[in-house]
């Protein structure tokens, strides 16, 4: 057997015991100064970061994303150039469940990546739903308290959840696809993953496009119905990190292509639903998918710790030639998530091995608690200002984007106002088989247990609005008939 490495103190200084704690007598009490008792208990008391208030528990795996498709014309981001392959961290979630929920509750599933790009980190942090329950981000913080706990009974409430969402019509349509077939899947192999906003890209030439990012499952989709999930509960709370883990360890790497829509930016005036509204999708008869290339993911993790715990994403982070688009929500993530990160992980949560770009960083960001860049990340101690004499980083214009030519008076516009939250939820559900619709019917009354019948009644109305066959099969499961849904008496 090789000569195993000497056990050491943090300092580095040979430990002479791991196994008795220093006492004064055999029987004896414990001495303060055994450090190294004290050390490891201190240091057992912060294993623990905060958790995610949102996607807490996750699976994730490193892979390549390899460009197949010739876009260039619409982006000179290298990372979508023909033949170009990047390296990549997948990090899939559950949204409301905290760090030890099970893994196959019905929920919205996140989808995050990071590329590991020439030109910095590009991160898409998407779910694998194309839309959201909610599209005005002041809604967001009042939205996710509703999937949490309770502040009273510390339990998660049916009833807050619908009376948000029979309040919020612009949820109907996320609802609609969290309880169908697609709101359990049995892996976050069996899912697709979308970028959900509206982004752009962008050309040499100044020209910006908009763009939906799509990566469609290679596996098919596969789901769990809620009886089949509590089944998988009884025997596993594990059962997506199982499936993840084992399938890379047995050389079975999951795949999805790569796909985007393209909108031109003169179409956003136009279009007869908001394009930068996330509670609705483009549909795909009038800007189709465009295979682009294809994600694998090849590589467990060694540390989930430090390698998915840590992983920090934000679409704050974009590369040129991809950019943003007026989607409110989506502007509001570009703070809220590198904000998060640096609570959860602290100011330098982007120096962190995970997370360090694979290309060079130069930034005037300077000392903070952590600071592992070993002095300045100007490469320089004279250069710690900006504009300076001395060699510091300086700007590239080359990286600028065209001007986002969207403008308006400030106001307070009602998102609510004007805007048709039921026509995509309802081709939604007759795309369904009648089973699939069944089973969507089914699984929306069974998470309404207990709720109040005044709830049920304005929900049932929502669903009627959208496809009056919708609306009354969850009022006959109900109890109800669509005499008692304020929408169906007012359509009579
Ligand atoms: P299409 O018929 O062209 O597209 C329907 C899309 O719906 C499919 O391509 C598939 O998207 C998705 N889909 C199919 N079956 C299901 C299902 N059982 N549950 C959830 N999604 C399913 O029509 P449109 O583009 O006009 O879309 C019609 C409706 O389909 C939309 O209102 C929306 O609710 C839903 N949808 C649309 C998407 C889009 O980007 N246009 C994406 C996903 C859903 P995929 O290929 O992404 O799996």
């Amino acid at each position: 057997m090789s000569k195993r490495p000497t056990l050491t103190t943090t300092a580095g200084a040979p430990v002479p015991d791991n196994q008795n704690a220093l006492t004064s007598g055999a029987r004896g009490p414990l001495l303060l100064q055994d450090y190294q008792l004290i050390e490891k208990l201190a240091h057992q008391n912060r294993e623990r970061i905060p958790e995610r208030p949102v996607h807490a528990k996750g699976w994730g795996a490193f892979g390549t994303l390899k460009i197949t498709g010739d876009i260039s014309k619409y982006t000179c981001a290298k990372v979508l150039q023909p033949g170009t392959e990047t390296p990549v961290l997948a990090r899939f979630s559950t949204v409301a469940g905290e760090l030890g929920a099970a893994d196959a509750e019905r929920d919205v599933r996140g989808f995050a990546l990071k590329f590991y790009t020439e030109e910095g980190n590009w991160d898409l942090v998407g779910n694998n739903t194309p839309v959201f329950f909610v599209r005005d981000p002041y809604k967001f913080p009042d939205f996710i308290h509703t999937q949490k706990r309770h502040p009273r009974t510390n339990l998660r409430s049916n009833t807050a959840m619908w009376d948000f969402w029979s309040l919020s019509p612009e949820s109907v349509h996320q609802v609609t696809i969290l309880m169908s077939d697609r709101g359990l899947p049995i892996s976050p192999m069996h899912m697709n993953g979308y970028g959900s906003h509206t982004y752009s890209l962008w050309n040499e030439a100044g020209e910006r496009y908009w763009v939906k990012f799509h990566f469609k499952t290679q596996q098919g989709h596969k789901f769990h119905t809620n009886a089949e999930a509590r089944e998988v509960i009884g025997r596993s709370r594990e059962s997506y990190q199982e499936a993840l883990f084992g399938a890379i360890e047995r050389g079975e790497f999951p795949k999805w292509t790569f796909q985007v829509q393209i909108m031109p930016e003169k179409d956003a005036e136009k279009t007869p639903y908001n394009p930068f509204d996330l509670t609705k999708v483009w549909p795909h008869g009038d800007y189709p998918c465009i295979d682009v290339g294809v994600l694998e993911l090849n590589r467990n993790p060694d540390n989930y710790f430090a390698e998915i715990e840590n992983a920090a994403f934000a679409p704050s982070n974009i590369v040129p030639g991809i950019s943003w688009s007026p989607d409110k929500m989506l502007q509001a993530r570009i703070f809220s998530y590198a904000d998060a990160h640096r609570y959860r992980l602290g100011t330098h949560y982007e120096s962190l091995a995970v997370n360090r770009p694979r290309c060079p960083v130069h930034h005037y960001h300077k000392d903070g608690q952590m600071n592992i860049y070993g002095g300045l990340a100007t490469g320089n101690p004279d250069a710690f200002y900006e504009p300076n004499s001395f060699g510091g980083p300086v700007e590239d214009p080359r990286a600028k984007e065209p001007p986002l030519r969207i403008s308006g008076d400030a106001d307070r516009y009602n998102h609510r106002e004007g805007n048709d939250d039921f026509s995509q939820a309802g081709a939604l559900f007759r795309l369904m088989s009648a089973e699939e619709q069944n089973r969507l019917m089914d699984n929306i009354a069974e998470a309404m247990e207990g709720v109040p019948m005044e709830i049920v009644k304005r929900q049932a109305g929502l669903f009627y609005q959208c496809d009056p066959d919708y609306g009354i099969g969850v009022a006959t499961r109900m109890g109800l008939s669509a005499a008692d849904l304020p929408s169906a008496r007012a359509a009579e």
